[in-house]
């Protein structure tokens, strides 16, 4: 399609007034029926965030010496994940524009250091089937031969289907904590001693979990131990705009040492245009989402993001324990955190269709992401969905009734879009 620009250009109010007409068919994310995607952290984060990214609309991070100020909220930032994620005084890390780039971050990172320290040129990796698609994109993009294991029935990955598949050009081992689709936290400490065993990094992908475990923890819940705490884990990635509530295009990769981290960069001395240093896959980088989520993190401190983990567990178990009583649907796993996902009972004799079950609940202002397999509806908890849990249970108890015995040719499941 092409299109001309308008030869005039219009009004700010003209102009704003459109963008938001534009808006209209957009999820209601602000009345909490979206489940994943949004993670609103109240009144006060929203403010800090705005005018946080205000100031910083357009600095660019690409040259931290002519911006002083983006290096030092960068190192701080960094630092205070490292802390939440008991990172040794060597940790060392940066931030990215989201868990993707994180991931990509940490994947570059282990094949040159295989490279550099074993010689390997023809790199494997190991993930769980139930690790994210950004690995995947990782091997495609950086040339990384990768095998997929099988999760066990409990949805964590099988460490033993990963020892199977170790060789010489094994270079990352991966584990998540929790995975998204059902939201359990694989065996860290098995993985990362695989690992170890072969001098060939552990990633974990704490995307979701980085900012929820360790206050989940601080609250006194059971968390399997699956951060720096675990020797062997090289590098956690942990995104500060899911449940760190910041606004979107913020991420940290952390590094155990300065010396694995310097495997992620990328220097390059012999262009016309001077000295480049590149510590993530980005050239020019905005200001707004390191600033808003500087801003966000000094806003909440450690009681803030305690108190949004307890309403946010709360909303999590109500929910799990209103699935478990509605017939016909069940929930995936043991997920104790923020993650959940619904299926149906496999030996009822008229099964629930889960995307006819979806279709119901978007009918009445709910968001789910569809995922499979199993077919199953995924929810992403956090604060943003508190006070309307009960009423999600009410109507989730009418659509199951609702759609028994119906079904939907529809059986697309798009956790991501192009176009
Ligand atoms: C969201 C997520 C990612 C990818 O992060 P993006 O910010 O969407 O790029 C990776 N791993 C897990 C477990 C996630 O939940």
């Amino acid at each position: 399609m092409v299109q001309q620009l308008g030869q005039s250009g219009r009004s700010v109010d003209d102009v704003i007034d459109d963008l938001a007409a534009k808006r209209s068919n957009d999820v209601k994310w602000e009345d909490g029926r979206t489940f994943g995607m949004i993670y609103d952290g109240g009144p006060s984060v929203h403010e800090v965030a705005e005018r946080a990214a205000k100031l910083y609309l357009h600095e660019n991070a690409l040259n931290t010496k002519a911006f002083p100020s983006l290096g030092a909220i960068q190192s701080e930032v960094v630092a205070w994940t490292a802390g939440l994620l008991h990172g040794p005084e060597t940790a060392a890390g940066f931030l990215t524009s989201g868990g993707t780039e994180s991931i990509l971050c940490g994947v570059k990172a282990a094949r040159e250091r295989a490279k550099a320290e074993r010689g390997i040129t023809a790199p494997e990796m190991i993930v769980a089937e139930s690790a994210h698609a950004a690995f995947h994109k990782a091997a495609h993009l950086f040339g990384l031969t990768l095998h997929k294991v099988p999760v066990r029935d409990d949805w964590t990955a099988d460490v033993e289907a990963m020892a199977e598949k170790i060789n010489d050009n094994t270079v990352l081992l991966v584990g998540s904590a929790p995975q998204y689709p059902q939201g359990v936290v694989d065996d860290i400490p098995a993985i990362a001693a695989l690992a170890s065993s072969i001098d060939a990094n552990c990633h974990v992908d704490a995307c979701m979990g980085g900012f929820v475990l360790p206050f989940v923890e601080m609250l006194g819940r059971d968390v399997p131990v699956w951060d720096f705490r675990v020797a062997g884990v090289s590098s956690i990635s942990a995104d500060i705009h899911k449940l760190g509530y910041a606004p979107k295009g913020v991420s940290v990769i952390l590094h155990r040492t300065k010396e694995l981290r310097r495997y992620q960069t990328f220097i390059f001395d012999q262009w016309l245009g001077g000295f480049y240093a590149s510590p993530n896959l980005q050239g020019t980088r905005s200001g707004l989402p390191m600033a808003a989520a500087w801003a966000v993190m000094s806003h909440l401190g450690i009681d803030g993001y305690l108190e949004l983990t307890r309403v946010t567990l709360a909303n999590a178990d109500q929910m799990r324990a209103g699935v478990a009583e509605i017939d016909g649907i069940r929930v995936l796993g043991d997920g104790q955190y923020h993650l959940l996902a619904m299926a149906n009972e496999p030996d009822d004799p008229n099964p629930i269709d889960m995307f006819a079950l979806g279709d119901a609940l978007e009918a009445k202002g709910w968001f789910h992401d569809r995922q499979t397999p199993p077919d199953s509806l995924h929810s992403t908890v956090s604060n943003s969905n508190t006070g309307v849990i009960d009423r999600y249970l009410e109507d989730l108890a009418a659509c199951v009734a609702e759609v028994r015995g119906t079904s939907t040719e529809d059986r697309s499941t798009n956790y991501a879009t192009l176009e």
